[in-house]
């Protein structure tokens, strides 16, 4: 993944699905550099700071995380700067510090619950043979409880929580000078208590929180950056694709509703929300009104 100057102060490289690598981000100030997530393996750091070196200006200091998912954390130890994690995320880092990572012990987490198997997959092709060995966590300097501005000459960092159903400890990293938010995977959906789902109460409050933030870009790390329009369209999207689902947990009705109000067949990816949506009510149990 190249390395793209998104504003004046703001690099990033993008995602990459084949391993499930999420967009990293730095900015750089006048004295330290913040990096955003530390990628999926010491060897994805290991790019990010090769890339960030050829950046005039860049000096790594600090490091925030988004949250304690693998692919945002496990190049922390290679990185080795000043990190700054919610204490949810270091309460998880903690506990993956006595984690294995061979096959057995993967497979015994994907068992219980505590990892899912699309992790542990990506886990394994991005460590290719004796590579799992030398996974270390590395655990959080700097613990931010609500919010944390961080001053790297010049500009400035708000780090604050967004939480949510992606994970409680969802972490957002924004750049007011240059108006760009980092919002790691905090606008995704819950992924660890069966088929992947969204709540719209939980979306419309992560929405919320970051409202009435001026911004040009979006950084979510696994699509491509938006632009405040396309952000501003898919919000709406997943606003009125949540309200056409309501309460309802069946699929049929779901679909014959949406064909109803937008005279079309739903797209794949208004597909994708719409069964968020209708798995977010079965996991809450809830009944649709008749
Ligand atoms: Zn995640």
């Amino acid at each position: 993944m190249e390395m793209k100057r998104l504003t004046e102060r703001v690099y990033m490289t993008g995602h990459d699905h084949a391993t499930d690598r999420p967009a990293l981000g730095a900015i750089v100030g006048e004295r330290a550099t913040l990096i955003v997530d530390s990628g999926n393996s010491a060897a994805h750091a290991r790019l990010f700071l090769e890339q960030l070196a050829a950046v005039p200006g860049a000096e790594p200091r600090y490091l925030a995380l988004t949250h304690w998912h693998w692919d945002h954390v496990f190049g922390a130890a290679e990185m080795d700067l000043t990190t700054i994690a919610h204490p949810l995320t270091q309460q998880k880092l903690r506990q993956m510090q006595s984690y294995r990572w061979d096959d057995a012990a993967l497979q015994e987490r994907v068992q219980t619950g505590e990892e899912i198997a699309f992790c542990a997959e990506n886990i394994i092709k991005e460590h290719p043979g004796a590579l799992r060995e030398s996974i270390a966590i590395r655990p959080a300097d700097i613990l931010y409880d609500g919010r944390l501005t961080v001053d790297l000459g010049g500009v400035t960092c708000e780090i604050f929580s967004l939480g949510g159903e992606h994970s409680a400890d969802s972490t957002a990293v924004y750049c007011p000078q240059e108006q760009v938010l980092f919002l790691g995977d905090g606008m995704c959906q819950e992924m660890f208590e069966g088929p992947w789902s969204y709540d719209l109460p939980d979306y419309e409050a992560r929405l919320q929180k970051i409202e009435g933030l001026p911004c040009k870009w979006y950084v979510n790390a696994h699509w491509d950056p938006q632009n405040a329009d396309d952000f501003a369209r898919a919000a709406a999207q997943m606003r009125a694709l949540g309200k056409l689902v309501g309460a309802e947990t069946d699929s049929v009705r779901v679909y014959a509703q949406y064909r109803r109000q937008y005279g079309a067949e739903p797209d794949e990816a208004a597909r994708e929300i719409l069964d968020s949506y209708l798995w977010g009510n079965r996991k809450r149990g809830r009944q649709p009104l008749r």
